[in-house]
């Protein structure tokens, strides 16, 4: 386990103390205690509202007694919801969650013909310090436990019951750890929350992605668990000059690293790896940069999403001209890779790739955060020290 997980059972604990009984902190097997001495077929009951077929309020549960009903009423959820934005005609969802612990959760739903994706969160705000990423400019406020992990897509999922968006699937059908955080610098809970996700919600293994930005020690022991989920991998440079400049963590696990530790992910798991590339103008988007990512790519049989940046208050990168994204792509496609842009959604609403949590740069408190290996915060204590 890594350094930083041993912290965690502390604050679960002590968590589980403050607000006892908050329903999806509780974990799924363990809801007799909720129930209490009721029948037995009560735990099935609650853990099917909870998981299956999420309600906004307990008092939705019809088939449970009243008064249980009343005395979950008020800890269904371990947070409450601050802010829902809608853009994109209906088809985008952005909410603000808040804990009691006063840490915020963001969460982005989005509606397409055939799928109904949800990004999450894994920490409130992230210890990475990527140069160009809003939560990264935030700093580091704590690891999420597994179950408000995973209420965010039960949350998501009772939404939806209610007001379905139009044209896309009534539940969520794919779910991607793209919002605040580094899903593998918080490993235990990200772990649990994805077997939550498997065993009790009912979903695939392969609609969900764990995204990273190069967490080797996390990607090399995500390889050895029983369910082969998506793995993106944000690169953003080719090279080691560039990306030390971007990702700090690449001073600690190195480009070559990260491409060993994608490469024995797909070879274990038999799942492609996708990259993640931010294009920013004058930065990573030359031709030197495209001619190196199609080279790993090809090494690792894996498709490249480009994304172009999203403009953040705390970082002068600018997205490249449509041109300059257009040839970049072609570069790619043209030296037989698998290559994509992605589409941007909730971006009047800062709810697109890397823009959750900052409103304004006033915003910014003094969380620690990672400038390079031994700043603030360790690595070990941000999560992603070897074992
Ligand atoms: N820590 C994980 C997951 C969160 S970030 C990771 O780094 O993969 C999810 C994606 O959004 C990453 O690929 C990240 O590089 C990208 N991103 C961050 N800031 C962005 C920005 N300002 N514009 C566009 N994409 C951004």
């Amino acid at each position: 386990m890594p350094t930083g997980s041993a912290k965690l059972v502390d604050w679960s604990t002590e968590q589980r103390r403050t607000i006892a009984g908050v329903t999806y902190l509780v974990p799924p097997e363990e809801l007799d205690s909720v129930v209490g001495d009721g029948p037995r077929y009560r735990v099935d009951q609650l853990r099917d509202w909870l998981y299956r077929t999420p309600v906004l309020t307990a008092d939705e549960m019809t088939n449970l007694p009243l008064g249980f009903r009343t005395t979950i009423a008020d800890t269904l959820w371990p947070f409450d919801v601050e802010v829902e934005q809608t853009a994109d005609r209906g088809s985008t969802i952005k909410w603000l969650f808040r804990t009691p612990s006063g840490a915020s959760i963001e969460a982005v739903l989005m509606g397409y013909e055939k799928r109904t994706t949800l990004c999450i969160s894994s920490q409130a705000g992230c210890a990475m310090a990527c140069t160009f990423c809003a939560t990264g400019q935030f700093g580091f406020e704590r690891h999420l436990d597994a179950g408000e992990i995973v209420a965010q897509v039960a949350y998501a999922n009772a939404h939806l019951r209610k007001a379905p968006m139009p044209r896309s699937p009534d539940h969520v059908t794919n779910v991607v750890f793209m919002g605040m955080g580094e899903p593998l610098a918080n490993y235990p809970h990200v772990r649990e929350s994805i077997r939550r996700m498997i065993e009790t919600m009912g979903m695939s293994a392969r609609s969900l992605t764990v995204s990273t930005v190069g967490a080797v020690p996390g990607m090399r022991k995500l390889a050895e668990e029983p369910w082969n989920v998506n793995l993106a991998v944000s690169l953003h440079a080719a090279d080691d000059d560039l990306r030390s400049k971007l990702v700090p963590l690449n001073k600690r696990y190195p480009l070559r690293d990260v491409v060993d530790a994608a490469d024995n992910y797909f070879r274990t798991t038999g799942r492609r790896v996708s990259i993640e590339w931010t294009l920013m103008a004058g930065t990573n988007d030359s031709p030197d940069q495209a001619r190196k990512l199609a080279a790993i790519a090809r090494e690792l049989h894996a498709h490249v999403n480009l994304i172009a940046m999203n403009v953040t208050p705390l970082s002068d990168e600018r997205p490249p001209e449509p041109a300059r994204t257009r040839a970049f792509l072609s570069q790619l496609r043209d030296a037989g890779v698998n290559a994509t842009v992605r589409d941007t959604r909730g971006r009047e609403i800062d709810a697109a790739c890397g823009q959750l949590r900052v409103r304004d740069a006033a915003d910014v408190p003094d969380y620690p955060k990672i400038t390079e290996a031994g700043g603030i915060l360790t690595l070990d204590e941000a999560g992603v020290g070897d074992d």
